[in-house]
């Protein structure tokens, strides 16, 4: 049978093809038949490229419902879509292109000239552009195509997508997800999150990570529901629409900008059944305050761009803030020791490991690399470290490569800045390893001040000393006006890594 992921979309074009699928502020309304049309001749424009089921479309342009538009002609050709941030440099780009061997690159209007010299360069043999307006030689091109309804026949194995992870921990590697991967995850996903034709979900993130793709995407094609694309976040823009909608996704930050609106109650947020999020960790008192002002428990779930969602906190039930809930149904989550590999008991942190038909097939064109991070038993590990606790919910403490190993003993920053955060006058901080000379690492801490308070170094650590063990004190306290984060609300802590290298030195 075939498994290609579109069949599990394509049922709703025939169900209700009168009905809108994706709308924008601007006031387009693209109905599903609209976006099957757009779409089958978008797979005739890819198939008049020389597009054969296996070969990428790199995909760097704007937010738009074209662009989803051309993620599901390169389903239906079997094509492997390949979305890049338009924030990447050129020399970026280079590597992306070379790496993955591309039979179409599709820029922006306003990138045509450079893509193409990239092209050249790169030995990618066609070009086309697509804007945020419904223009370009892509639009073009499809303004003239038929439309070609047939469907690559494809295995559950065969690869959908080649989605780069965000890099905050190094270079970006490319994650190969497969139809079957994809598929189950947003059954998995709409399940849990109760997602039915009903729903209209307020969609503000990027489409070229997996959070807005994938997420927030497909289930809404899963259940044949709605969403309104906006280019960006805009908080008062998201209260002007929630009447109208059901469910919100979006990173931590999403819920810090409503939160600093006075328009966020009750009222705006009646219709409103679900608000997501992820991508990064929520603080609990983000939870605390969202809950207060709206009566809605923020769900905050997990996962990455290897393996899509491992965890959610459930739909009903407990929402606990702080913690990312549970596996997910079909898969399994376990938390190890690093050296030995052993599954360590509830309430102990370690590695956390997934297992489950959302996990990728391993990281393109580096079978080494995807062959250390897999154990024998299938298990992959994520690279980030958590505990189970004795409810079942998992914890992320931090990340791996942000351990802070000090003096020989490990200090998980995640402890130290929720001490850190409970001061009264704290916003936010980050706590890092910097180079020690007698340490190996000094505990460092960048804290974040709420407007108009006032605090120096020795009163935060006077207010740790109590708390916490003393090699886990930090050594060093900065203040700065913010964290560094990505567009996807993740803090850069290899940004302060370098800011604070030689403090100690
Ligand atoms: P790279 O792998 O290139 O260093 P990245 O890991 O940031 O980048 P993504 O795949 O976009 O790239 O992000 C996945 C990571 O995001 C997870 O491994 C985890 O560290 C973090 N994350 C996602 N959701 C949550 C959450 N709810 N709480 C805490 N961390 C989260
Ligand atoms: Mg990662």
């Amino acid at each position: 049978m075939n498994q290609n992921l579109y069949l599990q979309f394509s049922g709703n074009f025939e169900r209700h093809p009168d009905k809108v699928l994706i709308d924008t502020p601007s006031g387009e309304r693209y109905r599903y038949r609209d976006v099957l049309s757009t779409s089958r001749r978008m797979a005739t424009v890819l198939r008049e490229s020389g597009v054969e089921p296996g070969d990428r479309v790199v995909v760097q342009v704007d937010k738009s419902p074209q662009a989803i538009m051309l993620y599901l002609a390169c389903l239906q050709t079997g094509a492997v879509y390949l979305p890049l941030n338009t924030a990447y440099t050129e020399a970026e780009v280079e590597y992306f292109l070379t790496d993955a061997e591309p039979r179409v690159y599709v820029c922006r209007p306003q990138d045509l000239e450079i893509a193409q010299r990239l092209a050249e360069r790169c030995g990618v043999a066609v070009v086309e552009s697509l804007g945020a307006d419904v223009d370009g030689s892509l639009m073009e091109r499809v303004g003239n195509a038929e439309e070609d309804s047939r469907l690559a026949d494809l295995e559950a194995n065969d690869l959908a997508s080649i989605l780069y992870t965000s890099g905050t921990t190094g270079r970006s590697k490319g994650a190969m997800l497969s139809h079957g991967n994809l598929a189950a995850n947003s059954q998995a996903l709409a399940q849990t999150w109760q997602f039915t034709a009903d729903d209209h979900l307020l969609h503000a993130l990027p489409i070229f990570h997996t959070h807005g793709l994938f997420v927030a995407c497909n289930i809404i094609l899963t259940v044949g529901a709605s969403m309104t694309f906006l280019p960006k976040l805009d908080a008062e823009q998201l209260l002007d629409l929630m009447p109208g909608a059901t469910a919100l996704m979006g990173v931590p930050t999403f819920y810090t900008r409503l939160l600093a609106s006075p328009r966020l109650n009750r009222e705006t947020t009646a219709n409103m059944r679900l608000f997501v999020s992820g991508s990064a960790p929520l603080l609990a008192e983000t939870h605390h305050e969202f809950h207060q002002r709206t009566g809605h428990a923020i769900l905050e779930r997990y996962g990455m761009t290897e393996t899509n969602m491992n965890t959610s906190n459930p739909y009903d039930g407990e929402r606990r803030p702080g913690t990312v809930g549970f596996a997910l149904p079909g898969s399994e989550v376990r938390i190890t020791e690093r050296e030995s590999g052993r599954t360590l008991p509830a309430g102990e942190t370690g590695l956390v490991e997934v297992r489950g038909p959302n996990v990728f097939q391993g990281y393109w064109r580096m079978p080494e690399k995807t062959a250390s991070e897999f154990r024998d038993d299938g298990f992959f590990i994520t690279g980030d470290l958590g505990l189970i606790d004795d409810d079942g919910y998992l914890h992320i403490v931090g990340r791996d490569k942000d351990l802070v190993i000090s003096g020989g003993y490990n200090v998980y920053p995640k402890e130290i800045e929720q001490w850190i955060d409970e001061l009264p006058q704290v916003m936010e901080s980050a706590v890092i390893g910097v180079a020690h000379p007698d340490l190996g690492e000094g505990v460092t801490a960048a804290v974040v001040l709420k407007a108009g308070e006032s605090l120096d170094e020795s009163q935060v650590l006077a207010a740790l000393k109590d708390k916490v063990a003393r090699y886990k004190q930090p050594k060093r306290v900065f203040f700065i006006d913010s964290l560094p984060r990505n567009v996807m609300g993740k803090v850069q802590k290899n940004a302060l890594r370098e800011r604070y290298a030689d403090i100690y030195l």
